[in-house]
C-alpha cells in the first residue's frame, strides 16, 4: 500500500504491538517510539491505550513530550486510542494533571464505572462504517470545543472525535480484525 510513509507508534508503555501488527497487514512502515530521536523523519503517530499517568510521566522523563507536542501542533497526524486520547485531551474531567493537552476536548477518565469497566459493542462511525469497539477501562468525551467533529457515540457518549490532523477514539480498534480506522489514518496522512 503506502510505501511512501512511517508511522511511529509511541512504545514506552501499553498496547503497541498490536497497533504495529495492523500496520504491518496495510503493508505500512512503523518505528516504536521510545526516546525523542525517533520522532525523526515520522509521517504520523499512534498513542496507543494503557494508562495515561504512566505514559504521561515517561513522556516527561524521556524528553518527548514538548518535541511531540510541537509536532503536533505543527500538523503531525496522530491516531490516538483509549489512554492516548486522555494524553491527547485538553481537559480531563477527573485529573488535575493534562499531558499533551493538543486536542480541545473534555474527557472523562475510566467513564463507564467497574461494573461496566470493559465491554464490546457495534456502532457507526462518521465516513468508516460501522465498527466493532473494544473498551478497557475507557473514557469517554464529555464536552467538545468549536472545531471538533463528533464521529461516533455509544449511549449518547462521545467516544470519537477529529480535530484537524488529530483523531481520538475511546476504544482499542487494533484489538479487533477490522482495519478500517487504520486505514482511514493512513488516509489523513
Ligand atoms: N484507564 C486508563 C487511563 O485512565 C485507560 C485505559 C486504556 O487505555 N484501555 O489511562
Amino acid at each position: 500500500m503506502r510505501t511512501d510513509i512511517k508511522i511511529g507508534v509511541l512504545a514506552v508503555q501499553g498496547a503497541f504491538i498490536e497497533h504495529e501488527h495492523m500496520l504491518n497487514e496495510l503493508g505500512v512502515q512503523c518505528v516504536e517510539i521510545r526516546k525523542k530521536e525517533d520522532l525523526d523523519n515520522i509521517d504520523g503517530i499512534i498513542l496507543p491505550g494503557g494508562e495515561s499517568t504512566v505514559q504521561g510521566q515517561l513522556l516527561i522523563k524521556l524528553g518527548i513530550m514538548e518535541p511531540l507536542r510541537k509536532m503536533i501542533e505543527n500538523g503531525l497526524p496522530v491516531l490516538a486510542t483509549c489512554a492516548g486520547l486522555i494524553l491527547l485531551a485538553k481537559h480531563i474531567d477527573n485529573d488535575s494533571v493534562t499531558h499533551i493537552a493538543t486536542l480541545p476536548v473534555t474527557v472523562k477518565r475510566n467513564a463507564y464505572g467497574r461494573q461496566l469497566g470493559s465491554f464490546n459493542t457495534t456502532a457507526n462511525i462518521e465516513h468508516i462504517g460501522d465498527y466493532p469497539m473494544v473498551f478497557i477501562r475507557a473514557p469517554y468525551v464529555k464536552e467538545v470545543e468549536e472545531g471538533v467533529e463528533i464521529l461516533a457515540t455509544v449511549d449518547n457518549n462521545i467516544v470519537a472525535v477529529k480535530y484537524k490532523n488529530q483523531l481520538g477514539l475511546a476504544f482499542h480498534p487494533e484489538l479487533t480484525g477490522d482495519t478500517s480506522i487504520h486505514k482511514y489514518f493512513i488516509d489523513m496522512i
